[in-house]
């Protein structure tokens, strides 16, 4: 038998009063992946995680989490099966990182020896008997990472969760979440912060206007736009050597400086011109790009936008 998908959504809407905050997203994630849930201000990246954590009920729609209901009598075994970071985790200041994690323990009646081991996973051991108002942002989000690790979740929903974290600890938070995916856990992550964030995850869902844009791999992601590859060239060539390409239609060429040049080509053309590269003279070095997650995120959530266009 194959595990139920940690997320299934099919035909989801979400209406609150006249405003529709999600339409018609379906959308499948399977056990053991971390995935980017991105989209602007107001996409409704939010509504999706509350739907899936069963405090929203869909308008329209199923919410199916690790093969269950969120919204149905099993709603509270799913729930302790789910750690969540909403996106302004709120403590009381006046209480220790300990004593705080130890009472989120009790709260999801788990024992207060596992609030001391996830202190010192998430690298706050030291400070563990601080009172939480003399912690930085990043030592917070840190603490509220910690809260939803409780109870060793196998879905982890987590809401903007690299805000107030310096590139370090952005860095040794996503390790912890590869070490959890290598335990099988899966992990849905928002963000409006795209650089970098290609890295850390499998795979992406674009949210827009309530609607999914797009998901799947960056490779995915790439097959279905017509979004060039840029080639650079560096070496010392003759003048005119690059006539033919110039005027292509199909190509476009930049001179970032004498020998360095960026040439963007259709995907489905660029064997054939890294070829002919490769045979020219005074070619001393190719380095390709592939289109990144910002351009691929600007293609899909403003289609009409020149980027879109292939030089
Ligand atoms: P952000 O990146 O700003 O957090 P988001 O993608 O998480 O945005 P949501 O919070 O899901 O977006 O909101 C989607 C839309 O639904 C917004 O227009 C928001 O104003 C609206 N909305 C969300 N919750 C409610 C609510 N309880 N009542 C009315 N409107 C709501």
């Amino acid at each position: 038998m194959t595990a139920a998908p940690a997320i299934a959504l099919e035909g989801i809407g979400r209406r609150f009063g006249a405003l529709t905050a999600l339409n018609g997203v379906s959308l499948t994630v399977p056990e053991g992946q971390i995935w980017g849930l991105l989209g602007h201000n107001g996409a409704g990246k939010t509504t999706m995680m509350k739907l899936v954590l069963g405090l929203l009920r869909p308008s329209t729609g199923t919410v199916r989490v690790l093969g269950l209901t969120p919204t149905g009598p099993e709603a509270g075994a799913l729930r302790r099966r789910i750690g969540y970071l909403p996106e302004a985790v709120a403590f009381y200041d006046d209480l220790s990182g300990r004593e705080a994690l130890r009472y989120f323990a009790r709260l999801k009646g788990r024992p207060a020896r596992e609030a001391d081991g996830l202190l010192e996973r998430v690298e706050l051991a030291a400070a563990a008997d601080r009172r939480i108002k003399t912690y930085s942002k990043g030592m917070r989000q840190r603490l509220g990472l910690a809260q939803a690790l409780l109870g060793d979740p196998r879905l982890l929903l987590l809401d903007e969760p690299t805000v107030g974290l310096d590139p370090i600890a952005t860095g040794r938070f996503y390790q912890l979440l590869r070490d959890l995916r290598d335990q099988g856990v899966t992990t849905l992550l928002s963000s409006h912060v795209l650089p970098g964030i290609e890295r850390h995850v499998d795979r992406v869902a674009i949210l827009g206007g309530g609607r999914l844009l797009a998901s799947g791999t960056m490779e995915e992601l790439r097959a279905a736009t017509p979004l060039p590859v840029s080639i650079r060239l560096c070496g010392t060539w003759p003048p005119g050597q690059w006539q033919d390409l110039v005027s292509d239609p199909r190509i476009s060429v930049r001179r970032h400086a004498a020998g360095d040049l960026e040439i963007l080509v259709p995907a489905g053309g660029k064997l054939d011109l890294l070829r002919q590269l490769m045979a020219a003279e005074g070619v001393a070095d190719i380095s390709l790009t592939p289109p990144g997650l910002e351009a691929l995120y600007a293609h899909f959530c403003h289609p009409d936008s020149p980027r879109r266009e292939t030089p």
